[in-house]
């Protein structure tokens, strides 16, 4: 039966006259998945509930940020006490101390940490640390990236008619001028830059696993080769964590990769559920933005007690015990029920995936994707198709194929082979009403 999503349809074609697109981040008006967005009144766990009554299990996980699942008890508990405590204070609190000492704790990288209030502007941040400790001018940054929306990150780079994702207008062309441009993955390309440019170049930014082009992972050598090209040109070194961050391990992923960057910038995890972005790095970096250095940076949510006390509940359940092992459990689960679900229904897509996070490559290729170049290959069609019929089937995954599977605690190994399932299930239905699988698969 088909679901019933009549008020959201509704309540969408309304906020729409007072909310350009009716949402407030473009994703969540489905228009890359081509079909009606849903609006969600709750969610519990691992399930999220629609203002129809629908219910889904969840594999968005609110774009990654709720490892923990929604509304974890002992994290609501915490907020709710500090609720009553006032929820800003203007001034420090000990609790802001507390979780910049566990994070630091957490990853070697880390000597000092700062808090802000969105990845946005950690990222931000970082790069204006980068530049002023170097004099320099010029970003290295890969394509099909996403680093959050300032200005310095969404310019459009003026040099090698490359195309990137997240092109806008409205920013200050001379800033497109110093973003360097570079596919994932590519040490050849990389290392041709910075002969060029490199003694102009303040820092390389980098997720050390591609998540905002669906999944797509560094290869050897890839990350160690940045290291060893910002460390022989003075360059920065700037790991974006906001995704991975406290995802694999407790701490960075840097932690397992034997890389030592020297700026993290953090953010959806570590909030707990409430907004969060932080960054920090070794200390003569960031020094700079001390009192009498030369990097502006505040906020007046910045560290904010709600945000800090509901960071540490999440952080104090994520350090226990087999939590993380549970996690790479939950993700082999995925992964093998997906492919014995494809092989079932001959479907020639892969699953890629490290520990709880993943993706499907939505093309006719045995090998993982390992740029941008090849993410664009994808069937993005196929995918609209399949997400709407997950919907029906009740899983959420995200609204754009750029977006990895978000396990989180809260996902039974049922749930996830029940996804599996629904995931083969829906593709072979788009397959066979399409009659794609005369271009795909063997007959069945
Ligand atoms: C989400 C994200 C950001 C931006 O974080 P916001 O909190 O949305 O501003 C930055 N970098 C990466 C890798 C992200 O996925």
């Amino acid at each position: 039966m088909l679901r019933n999503i009549q008020k959201s349809t509704e309540l969408f074609h309304e906020n729409s006259n007072y909310t350009p697109d009716g949402v407030s981040s473009p994703m969540r008006a489905f228009r890359q998945v081509g079909s009606n967005p849903i609006s969600l009144s709750a969610g519990k766990g691992s399930l999220v509930f629609d203002i129809d009554g629908n219910e889904y299990v969840d594999f968005l996980s609110s774009f990654g940020a709720c490892l923990l699942g929604h509304a974890h008890p002992k994290v609501i508990e915490k907020i709710t006490m500090q609720a009553q405590k006032g929820t800003v204070l203007g001034l420090t609190s000990p609790l802001e101390h507390l979780l910049a000492e566990k994070i630091v704790k957490s990853t070697s990288a880390l000597e000092q940490i700062r808090f802000v209030c969105s990845g946005t502007e950690a990222v931000m941040t970082t790069v204006r640390i980068a530049k002023a400790h170097t004099g320099r001018e010029k970003i290295v940054k890969f394509i099909g990236s996403y680093h959050g929306h300032s200005d310095v990150l969404l310019a459009t780079p003026a040099t090698c008619g490359l195309k990137t994702k997240g092109v806008t207008k409205g920013i200050s062309e001379y800033l497109g001028k110093d973003i360097l441009l570079c596919e994932y993955n590519d040490k050849e390309h990389l290392t041709a830059l910075f002969s060029q440019f490199g003694s102009e170049i303040a820092a390389v930014i980098v997720e050390p696993y591609a998540t905002n082009m669906g999944f797509v992972a560094a290869k050897d050598g890839f990350l160690h080769k940045i290291r060893e090209l910002c460390t022989s040109y003075k360059s920065l070194f700037i790991f974006d964590e906001v995704v991975t961050g406290f995802r694999f391990n407790f701490g960075g992923v840097c932690n397992l990769m034997d890389i030592d960057p020297d700026l993290i910038t953090f953010g959806k995890i570590i909030g707990g559920g409430l907004p969060i972005g932080a960054y920090g790095g070794k200390a003569k970096y960031m020094s700079h933005v001390k009192i009498g250095g030369d990097v502006f940076q505040s906020g007046t949510f910045a560290g904010n007690p709600m945000t800090m006390t509901a960071g540490l509940a999440a952080l104090e359940i994520m350090e226990q015990d087999n939590f993380y092992e549970e996690l790479e459990e939950k993700g082999k689960t995925l992964k093998t029920s997906i492919e014995n679900e494809f092989a079932k229904h001959s479907l020639p897509f892969i699953f890629t995936h490290y520990k709880g996070l993943g993706g499907i490559a939505f093309r006719n290729d045995t090998e993982s994707m390992s740029n941008y170049a090849d993410v664009k290959t994808q069937r993005y069609d196929i995918y609209s198709k399949t997400h709407q019929k997950l919907l029906d089937k009740g899983y959420l995954l995200a609204p754009s194929l750029e977006e990895p599977i978000f396990i989180n605690a809260a996902h039974t190994h049922e749930q996830l082979i029940g996804l599996a399932k629904a995931i083969a299930d829906s593709i072979h239905e788009v397959f066979y009403e399409e009659e794609e699988r005369i271009n795909y698969a063997p007959a069945m």
